[in-house]
């Protein structure tokens, strides 16, 4: 038992053969038997950095690891459910930051924590265990949830719990923000969504769709309404490139593309509005959306993708600018980058050019950087290295720059930070009295687990906030 993880190998995730040619999960999910042998790797660890240090939700990792070696599955979720509302939504889309943090990781490889996670909500929801969060305590008051984004979901899924009732304003047709408009179908189904808002819908949680909070109705009136308001309004400002030929058609951000495909997918639009069929494709921005847009472009029959990224390549392994139990500074490679197109590193781009209206190329440069401590400091171009990427079709990948300016965030008058998100107390609240703020719109662009973490925070502040401001 103790030297488990030493002799039982890692089982790394394994992905479907000809997935490129639909929109389905992409990972073969292992059996019970190889989740629970994966588990004992984690038996021998002294004191655990998993849950304290990776985990942002503080999931209790050895716990449910040791309930699943031992075949008790129930146990198990039970385990899992206490600090994780939604276990569906991370075991699938999570980066794993627990796994980082695991201490099989230092001699060997960290234990399959997500793979773990999977196969304990599944057989929940299997098995019936799954069931709605409500109260039989009523405190008589009222919050508006404005979004329904992982945070938005948090938040609104622990109020409720907590005994509080709660309408969940979404500007969008459906629920799910970025997990369903955002993050493609391969790496989450949306029935996935739609089962846990069923679930919410069960417990008592009211959401109105197609509710544009700014526009369609203002925040003071909610305000007014309620008891509490919770900003959870994701940071969907996109980060431009603002060179020569930006106007050209054909260059779009990332999200207006893999929403046209989300939509398109639920029959929520009845065409693909920009498609990468028989395109060039190039993206810019090395990150995670760039790979999501990677993924999608193959699946709809690009020619070429080519994903291009300012950084230098990071190292193939953990950095040493970011050791153990850091989430590493390292090379990482997505299902989707082992679909197809190829990736350049240390590029700089120039200009557009185009034709009739529409971009045919990008116009680049080499760039030279220089490290400090092992981490990219500083660059300069590479004189007489330019060279020209064809593409017809262009996906902005460069991130976020906070919460979209003008409606509700003007509307408001709320205090934004340098960053341009939410200026937030450490109890959440922003400058505006009894509205609060938490996910994306006050960290600024991150993960789902976090924003899982700070939506399910911010309800317990809500609750105490409550508490101290008797009516
Ligand atoms: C393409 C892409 C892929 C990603 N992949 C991953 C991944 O694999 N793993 C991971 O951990 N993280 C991933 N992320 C990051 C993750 O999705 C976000 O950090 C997370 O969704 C933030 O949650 P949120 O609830 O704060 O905001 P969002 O998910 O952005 O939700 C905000 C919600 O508020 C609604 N809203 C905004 N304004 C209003 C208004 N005025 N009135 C009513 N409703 C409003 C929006 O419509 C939206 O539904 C990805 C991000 C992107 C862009």
């Amino acid at each position: 038992m103790l030297k488990d993880f030493l002799q039982i190998p890692r089982r790394n995730p394994q992905y479907r053969a000809g997935r490129t040619e639909d929109f389905k999960d992409v990972e073969i999910r292992p059996s019970r038997e190889i989740v629970a042998e994966q588990s004992k790797r984690c038996m021998g660890c002294g004191i655990a950095f998993c849950n304290a240090y990776g985990c942002p939700l503080g999931n209790s990792i050895p716990e449910f690891n040791a309930a699943v070696c031992g075949g008790r599955m129930e146990y198990a979720y039970k385990i899992l459910s206490i600090t994780s509302p939604f276990p569906e939504f991370t075991s699938r889309v999570c980066p794993a930051l627990c796994e980082a943090a695991c201490c099989a990781g230092l001699p060997s490889e960290p234990t399959t924590i997500k793979q773990i996670e999977y196969e304990i909500i599944e057989s929940a929801f299997n098995e019936g265990l799954v069931k709605p969060r409500s109260s039989a305590f009523h405190s008589g008051r009222r919050v508006a949830v404005i979004g329904s984004g992982p945070a938005g979901l948090a938040c609104a899924d622990k109020l409720c719990s907590l005994g509080h009732e709660v309408c969940v304003f979404e500007k969008r047709h459906r629920a799910g923000g970025l997990l369903r408009y955002g993050i493609p179908n391969f790496k989450l189904e949306k029935n996935v969504i739609d089962r846990r808002i069923a679930l919410m819908c069960e417990a008592g949680i009211t959401f109105e769709y197609d509710v544009d909070v700014g526009s369609d109705v203002s925040l003071d009136f909610l305000k007014r309404k309620f008891d509490a308001v919770a900003l959870c309004i994701g940071a969907e400002e996109p980060r431009d490139l603002k060179i020569k030929g930006r106007e050209l058609g054909g260059i779009h951000f990332a999200l207006e593309f893999l929403n046209s495909q989300a939509r398109f997918l639920s029959g929520e639009s009845d065409s693909l509005k920009i498609s990468a069929k028989d395109k060039n494709v190039l993206i810019i921005g090395g990150g995670d959306t760039g790979s999501d847009c990677l993924g999608t472009a193959i699946r709809q029959g690009a020619k070429s993708v080519v994903q291009i990224e300012i950084m230098p390549e990071p190292p193939s392994s953990r950095d040493s600018s970011t050791p153990w139990p850091m989430w590493e500074y390292k090379k990482r490679t997505s299902s989707s980058h082992l679909e197809g197109g190829s990736r350049m590193w240390s590029v700089g781009s120039s200009e557009f050019s185009g034709e009739n209206g529409m971009v045919c190329a990008l116009k680049a440069k080499r760039l030279k950087w220089t490290f400090e401590n092992g981490r990219p400091k500083t660059f300069e171009e590479i004189e007489g290295s330019d060279f020209e990427i064809k593409a017809e079709l262009v996906l902005l990948c460069m991130g976020f720059t906070g919460v979209k300016r003008g409606g509700l965030v003007e509307d408001s008058g709320a205090e934004l930070s340098t960053r341009g998100v939410l200026k937030v107390s450490s109890d959440f609240q922003t400058s505006i009295g009894g509205v609060f703020a938490c996910g994306d719109a006050a960290s600024g662009a991150s993960l789902v687990v976090r924003a899982i973490a700070s939506g399910r925070n911010l309800a317990e502040n809500i609750d105490k906030f409550f508490k101290t401001n008797v009516k």
